[in-house]
């Protein structure tokens, strides 16, 4: 039903670059002796329309990345996520302020950027209010960069084990984003070491993680290597924004 009024180009178009984004992650997991299939495509359909959505879920794409809550409210409303009954999942990729946390507990699938307690108290109490439990992950800033969200590496279990200790969260994994590469050798110089410690952190929790959300369009490859499970793939998809 939701194919309905997705143009076929558009289709076709959104197939042909998810199947090559897909074969890239293959590769990537082969290279690293992983298996492909736990790594989610989340597919970033942010400043998109509707129809690019839509067409996304006739190519195949189950899982969608928005970072503005307003527009993931607007694009579920037409399309609910497992949340409200649906097929897809909505993935909440983008820092949140405490005053949007109703609708991001009520609607989001997966909260990929929780990054201070104080956000946690008021997504727990939203959550409970919308009687449901958010899976959340913690954001941590790896790219050293002033300007990125996220907390600090040593802070992360702290910030897990809050979570942990609220009925309404689930923390299941941890999310960061590495510093834009220019080249390839800022991929090997800069990004993959940040990804790895991302990685060194989820595998050390004290908490059992089952999400490494981690690789965007310039460097889902070298995350999958690194050991992501959830890339977040926008521009390589649907086009520049
Ligand atoms: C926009 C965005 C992405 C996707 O970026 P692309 O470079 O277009 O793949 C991934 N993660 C977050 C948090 C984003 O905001």
């Amino acid at each position: 039903m939701t194919t309905e009024t997705a143009p076929p180009d558009l289709v076709d178009q959104i197939t042909e670059r998810a199947t090559d984004v897909r074969r890239r992650i293959a590769e990537a997991a082969d290279r690293a002796g992983r298996d492909a299939e736990a790594v989610t495509l989340v597919a970033v359909t942010k400043t998109h329309p509707l129809e690019t959505v839509r067409a996304a879920i006739a190519a195949g794409l189950r899982d969608l990345g928005e970072n503005r809550v307003q527009e993931l409210v607007d694009k579920s409303d037409a399309i609910p996520g497992e949340a409200d009954g649906g097929d897809v999942r909505w993935h909440l990729i983008g820092s949140l302020q405490r005053n949007k946390a109703r609708d991001a507990a009520a609607r989001a699938d997966l909260f990929h950027a929780l990054d201070s307690v104080r956000l946690a108290k008021a997504l727990e109490k939203k959550a409970a209010d919308a009687g449901r439990v958010l899976p959340v992950l913690v954001q941590v800033n790896i790219s050293g960069e002033d300007a990125k969200h996220g907390v600090e590496p040593e802070d992360a279990y702290d910030l897990l084990q809050t979570a942990a200790e609220r009925g309404h969260l689930r923390p299941v994994g941890l999310m960061g984003m590495a510093a834009i590469a220019e080249d390839d050798d800022d991929l090997e110089r800069v990004v993959r070491p940040a990804f790895r410690t991302l990685r060194q952190l989820y595998e050390g929790s004290p908490i059992p993680l089952s999400v490494l959300s981690m690789g965007m369009s310039g460097d889902y490859e070298v995350a999958v290597e690194e050991g992501a499970t959830h890339v977040r793939v926008g521009s390589a998809l649907f086009g520049p924004r």
